[in-house]
């Protein structure tokens, strides 16, 4: 592993979890029995979609948060997201006593646009893509002075989202691959760093949704690219990685051993089987790793696999619909 000319190195993964663990739970680890079957290998499910605020992404923001001088959290930090990283630097500004303002485009479902308000943080939305809320953010950090915590291209983003991995190696020590839902590639630096510095022969895999997925088509040209984005189960995947990427993409690039894509309707059976076989409600992005497994996308190769419910913030009208197999919502023809 060429670890170290990363901009994130271990040691700063191992420093996030000693800043962080008073702020956040240790998630449960559990095995899937009827995965495990299918498969015919131990299949491991990091339930972290039961993290404070409902995704992971405390993690990094909270490390974010902490890693702030006293008059830098006296101005107020500001962010672009498409909810969840939001919600997360909501909560966790408010813990710490500091206001949150939150950009997002107009692709951003309503129940996540209310619960960021709900907790406290002032909202701005603009635009209809992640690219358009950040220049908004930018706007902000040059006219108010308020300080920048991106949603996954920041060193403390990526050490918080490692603190995943280091869980998951102890959950389950003879772990052979782990799979990560990717979007901007802040979760998949992260884990990917952690659990390959603890033991080097681990693979793991990116996973995102053959819409919009920014981060695999700029890993195939080798340089950040621009994509359109598009409507997805997956929501919390949406959103470019940045023209000028300055974290996640060396990361991927360097320590991803794959990235797989899925079809709406695989994503719609990986919630399915969260929720009727593993009886745990996900969102899209969450359901990835179940959703690659059912399609048969991964070969675990007779090693054990952990894989991580990463969200469950997801409109309760639509997970019904999609347990009920209303498969018309899901527009493939619009793909
Ligand atoms: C943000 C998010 C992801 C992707 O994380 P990145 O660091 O952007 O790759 C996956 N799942 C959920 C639920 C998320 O909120």
């Amino acid at each position: 592993m060429s670890g170290s000319s990363l901009p994130v190195v271990y040691g700063d993964i191992e420093a996030a979890a000693q800043r962080i663990s008073a702020h956040m739970l240790k998630t449960p680890f559990a095995l899937s029995p009827s995965l495990s079957e299918l498969l015919d290998v131990p299949i491991g499910l990091k339930l972290e979609h039961h993290q404070t605020t409902g995704s992971f992404k405390l993690r990094g923001a909270c490390n974010a948060l902490l890693s702030l001088s006293p008059a830098e959290r006296k101005r107020g930090v500001v962010a672009a997201s498409t909810g969840n990283h939001g919600r997360a630097l909501a909560y966790a500004a408010k813990a710490e006593g500091t206001v949150a303002t939150i950009c997002m485009s107009r692709l951003v479902p309503e129940n996540k646009l209310a619960e960021i308000r709900r907790l406290g943080a002032r909202v701005h939305i603009t635009g209809a893509s992640q690219d358009d809320a950040q220049r908004e953010v930018e706007r902000l950090v040059e006219q108010d002075g308020l300080v920048m915590v991106p949603p996954f291209d920041n060193p403390a983003i990526v050490a918080g989202q490692g603190t995943l991995g280091l869980e998951i190696v102890d959950d389950m020590p003879d772990v052979g691959m782990v799979l990560v839902p990717l979007s901007g590639g802040g979760l998949a630096s992260g884990v990917a760093l952690a659990v390959k510095s603890r033991r080097p022969d681990i693979r793991v895999i990116g996973l995102t949704m053959e819409r919009g997925a920014a981060m695999k088509a700029s890993l195939d040209v080798g340089r950040p690219v621009e994509i359109a984005e598009m409507p997805s189960l997956a929501d919390s995947l949406g959103g470019g990685i940045g023209l000028v990427n300055r974290v996640t993409f060396a990361m991927c690039n360097a320590l991803l051993d794959d990235v797989v894509l899925l079809s709406e309707a695989e994503i719609a059976a990986g919630m399915r089987h969260a929720y009727a076989q593993e009886r745990e409600i996900v969102e899209g992005a969450g359901a990835v790793g179940i959703a690659a497994l059912l399609a048969g996308k991964i070969d675990p190769a007779g090693r054990p696999v952990a894989l991580i419910l990463s969200g469950r913030n997801v409109d309760m009208e639509l997970h019904q619909r999609v347990v009920n197999c209303e498969t018309d919502l899901l527009r493939e023809d619009a793909a």
